[in-house]
C-alpha cells in the first residue's frame, strides 16, 4: 500500500491570510450557490472525487488508523457516497416551499416557509472517521447552498493531506477551501465571522467553538461524544447480541463516538454473557488480533498510553496485551470496574469494554440517568415492556434497540447529541436543515381589507377581534 505522505500544511488557506473567507463571502453574495443546478454540480463532483480516489482514501485511512478496506468502505467511502445519492435524489423536494396554514385574520393570503442557505460555514472534523466526519457535513452544507471551509483533524494527518489535495481539484475553489492544521490554525479560523460553525470532537474544544460562534451570533452545531451505555437484558437472543456488540465495539479499534462504552447487565447473567462475548471476540478477530488485518490501531501513542493507563488495577478477564510502539491494544474486557475509576468516568474511545452488574433493571436505568446524557444508548431485550421503559426513561442523542452502531446506516434518522453529547443534528434532511435558515413568508392579497384591526377602535371591533 503506497503511503499518502503529503506533509502537514495549510493547503490553500494560510492562517495569516484572513482574506480568504472574504473570497467565499463574495462568492456567496453572487447568489450562484443558491441555484439547484450549482448544488447538483458540486454534489456530483464530490461523488466523483470519492469514487475516483477511493484507493487513495483507503490508503490514507490505513496509514492513520490501520483501518481495513471493509471498514473504510462501510463507514467512510460508501457511507459518504450513499449520503450524496440520497441528497441528490431529494434535493428538489427539500428546496420546495412548505405550505403553512393561514389563519382567518390574515386571509385572504397564503403562508409558507422556504429554506435559504446560511452563508459561509466552518466545518471542523475529528480524527476517528477523518474522511466521513468532514465530508458528510460538507454534503449537507452544499445541498443547502452554502460555501464552506473544511478543517480536518491534524491527528489523522494522511487523510487530512489527501482531502486538502483533492477538494480543490473537484469542487468550486471560489466556494470551498480546506485548511489543515491544529490548535493554532483552528483558533485563527474561529476568529473569522462564519455564518455557521459545525464542530465534531471533544466537549472541551466544543466549548471554545461555541464561544467563538457567540462572538458572531452565528448558529453552531456540536457533534460531541460521551459514554454510550449498552444494557443487556436476561431476556435476549444472546448469540446475536454478543455478535452485534463485538462488531459495534471493536470496529475501528473502539474509536467510534457511538460505540458501546460499557455494558450493564444483571448479576445473574454475567458469567454466561462474558463467556459468549469472549468466544465471539476470538471468532471475529482471532486469537492474536495483532496479526489480524481487520483490526485497527490507536490513532497515536498518546491515546494508546491513555487507554493502557485505564487498565491499571482493573479486573481484566480478556485481552490487555499492548504494543505502544505499534499503537496496538488488544480487544479487552474488564469486569466490575469501580464507578469512580477513570474507566467509568471518562469516555473510553478505545478497545476496552467494561461490564458492570446490577440487581435489577431499575438500578441500571437509574445508573444511566445519573450520568451525562449519552450520544447513543443501547438495549438488547425481547421484553417489550422493558424496551418501552428504556425509550421513555433514557435521554440520549439516539437509541438503538437490539443492535449497536448500525442505526447510523439510516441517513434519514437525524443524528446528534443532547446535553453534553452535543447539540443540533445532521444526516439526510436534518443536515440540509442544519445548514439552512427556515424563512417564513406570508403573502397578503389586496382584495379584502377588513377595518376591524385599524383605529379608531370600538367595543364592537374588540368583541369581533376576540372572536377571531
Ligand atoms: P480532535 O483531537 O481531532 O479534535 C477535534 C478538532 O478540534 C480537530 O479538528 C482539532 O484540530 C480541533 N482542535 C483541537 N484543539 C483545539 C483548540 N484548542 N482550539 C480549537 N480547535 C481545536 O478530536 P477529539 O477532540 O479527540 O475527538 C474525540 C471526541 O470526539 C470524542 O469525544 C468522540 O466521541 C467525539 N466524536 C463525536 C462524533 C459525533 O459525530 N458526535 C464523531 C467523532 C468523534
Amino acid at each position: 500500500m503506497s503511503e499518502v505522505s503529503t506533509p502537514f500544511h495549510q493547503a490553500n488557506f494560510p492562517s495569516s491570510n484572513a482574506t480568504n473567507i472574504d473570497e467565499l463571502k463574495r462568492t456567496f453574495a453572487t447568489g450562484q450557490t443558491k441555484s439547484y443546478q450549482w448544488r447538483v454540480e458540486q454534489l456530483t463532483a464530490l461523488k466523483l472525487l470519492i469514487e475516483e480516489n477511493s484507493k487513495a482514501i483507503i490508503c490514507a485511512l490505513h496509514t492513520d488508523l490501520g483501518k481495513c478496506e471493509t471498514e473504510s468502505w462501510l463507514a467512510e467511502i460508501g457511507y459518504s457516497v450513499t449520503d450524496i445519492k440520497g441528497n441528490l435524489k431529494r434535493l428538489k423536494t427539500w428546496m420546495k416551499p412548505t405550505k403553512i396554514s393561514t389563519p382567518m385574520i390574515t386571509q385572504p393570503g397564503k403562508c409558507y416557509t422556504i429554506s435559504e442557505p446560511l452563508g459561509v460555514a466552518l466545518i471542523i472534523g475529528a480524527w476517528n472517521y477523518p474522511f466521513q466526519l468532514v465530508i458528510t457535513p460538507l454534503i449537507a452544507a452544499i445541498a443547502a447552498g452554502n460555501c464552506a471551509v473544511i478543517k480536518p483533524s491534524e491527528l489523522s494527518e494522511a487523510t487530512s493531506a489527501l482531502i486538502a489535495k483533492m477538494v480543490p481539484k473537484y469542487l468550486d475553489t471560489a466556494a470551498f477551501k480546506v485548511v489543515e492544521g491544529g490548535k493554532e490554525e483552528t483558533t485563527a479560523l474561529l476568529a473569522q465571522p462564519f455564518d455557521k460553525y459545525f464542530y465534531t470532537g471533544g466537549d472541551q474544544v466544543g466549548r471554545i467553538v461555541m464561544a467563538a460562534a457567540a462572538q458572531h451570533l452565528s448558529p453552531v452545531t456540536l457533534e460531541l461524544g460521551g459514554k454510550s451505555p449498552c444494557v443487556v437484558d436476561g431476556d435476549t437472543n444472546l448469540d446475536v447480541t454478543v455478535r452485534r456488540i463485538v462488531w459495534g465495539k471493536w470496529m475501528n479499534a473502539g474509536q467510534t463516538c457511538v460505540a458501546p462504552d460499557y455494558i450493564l447487565i444483571e448479576e445473574a447473567y454475567l458469567a454466561e454473557f462474558s463467556q459468549r462475548l469472549i468466544a465471539e471476540i476470538k471468532k471475529q478477530y482471532g486469537k492474536d488480533p495483532s496479526q489480524n488485518k481487520d483490526y485497527g490501531r490507536i490513532i497515536n501513542q498518546r491515546h494508546c498510553s491513555r487507554l493502557i493507563n485505564y487498565l491499571e488495577g482493573e479486573n481484566i478477564i480478556y485481552g490487555g496485551k499492548h504494543d505502544l510502539d505499534n499503537k496496538f491494544l488488544e480487544p479487552t474486557v474488564v469486569v466490575q470496574p469501580s464507578a469512580n475509576s477513570a474507566l467509568m468516568k471518562e469516555e473510553i474511545f478505545g478497545p476496552i469494554l467494561p461490564i458492570m452488574t446490577f440487581n435489577n433493571k431499575q438500578q441500571m436505568l437509574h445508573f444511566i440517568n445519573t450520568k451525562s446524557k449519552p450520544l447513543a444508548a443501547y438495549v438488547f431485550t425481547s421484553n417489550a415492556q422493558f424496551e418501552a421503559e428504556f425509550i421513555e426513561q433514557v435521554s440520549a442523542g439516539s437509541i438503538c434497540i437490539n443492535d449497536t452502531n448500525i442505526f447510523l446506516a439510516n441517513h434519514d434518522l437525524p443524528f446528534g447529541g443532547v446535553g453534553t453529547s452535543g447539540m443540533g443534528q445532521y444526516h439526510g434532511k436534518s443536515g440540509f436543515d442544519t445548514f439552512s435558515h427556515t424563512k417564513s413568508v406570508m403573502k397578503r392579497s389586496f382584495k379584502f381589507d377588513a377595518a376591524i384591526r385599524y383605529a379608531p377602535f370600538s367595543q364592537f371591533k374588540l368583541m369581533l377581534l376576540k372572536k377571531f
